[in-house]
């Protein structure tokens, strides 16, 4: 009995951790760049109490970014936000915590700015939509094919943090 107990807690943590390890694909588009809101961003998600686990500033080529976007291939703003995401470096970034896919989405706030909520990053330094400064992986499965598509293994980095590992968590 003891020992299925223990095991029993031993799924149940390695469970937990799983979940504390989500991981999502956060990008400072080359607007928010150029207005230097990228030290206000990653600190949002810092205070917060998630963990960086790879970042890089990046010049995308045009190909690159469609096929980030290949989703969106037959929208009519496809070839606006293609030239928009060209236009000079993004940052590139995985970030990593609980339930961080949903919770960066509404962190970064809706797509249209206009509808995005005060105290969010869009609601507090964007207006429209073409210029809405940040993306977020949408789900888990995106935010596995993003992180594949913009860092190699080798740059992701799993390390254990004494402050976040034990403080941010119960
Ligand atoms: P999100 O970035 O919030 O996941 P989408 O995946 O729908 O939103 O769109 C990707 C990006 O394309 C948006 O963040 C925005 O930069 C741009 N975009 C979306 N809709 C429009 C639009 N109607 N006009 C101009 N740009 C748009």
């Amino acid at each position: 009995r003891l020992l299925a107990s223990e095991s029993s807690l031993r799924t149940t943590r390695l469970i937990t951790k799983m979940a504390n390890n989500e991981r999502s694909f956060i990008m400072i588009k080359p607007d928010g760049v150029h207005r230097g809101l990228v030290g206000k961003i990653i600190q949002r998600f810092e205070e917060r109490g998630y963990k960086l686990v790879a970042l890089k500033q990046i010049t995308a080529s045009k190909a690159h970014l469609e096929e980030h976007y290949v989703d969106l291939k037959d929208k009519p703003f496809f070839p606006s936000l293609i030239s928009y995401m060209v236009s000079g470096p993004v940052v590139a970034m995985v970030w990593q915590g609980l339930d961080i896919v949903k919770q960066g989405r509404a962190m970064l706030g809706a797509t249209n700015p206009l509808a995005s909520a005060p105290g969010s990053i869009r609601g507090d330094f964007s207006i429209q939509t073409g210029r809405n400064i940040c993306h977020g992986s949408d789900s888990v499965d995106s935010a596995n094919r993003e992180i594949a598509h913009w860092f190699k293994t080798e740059e992701i980095n799993d390390y254990k943090s004494a402050l976040i590992d034990s403080w941010v968590y119960e």
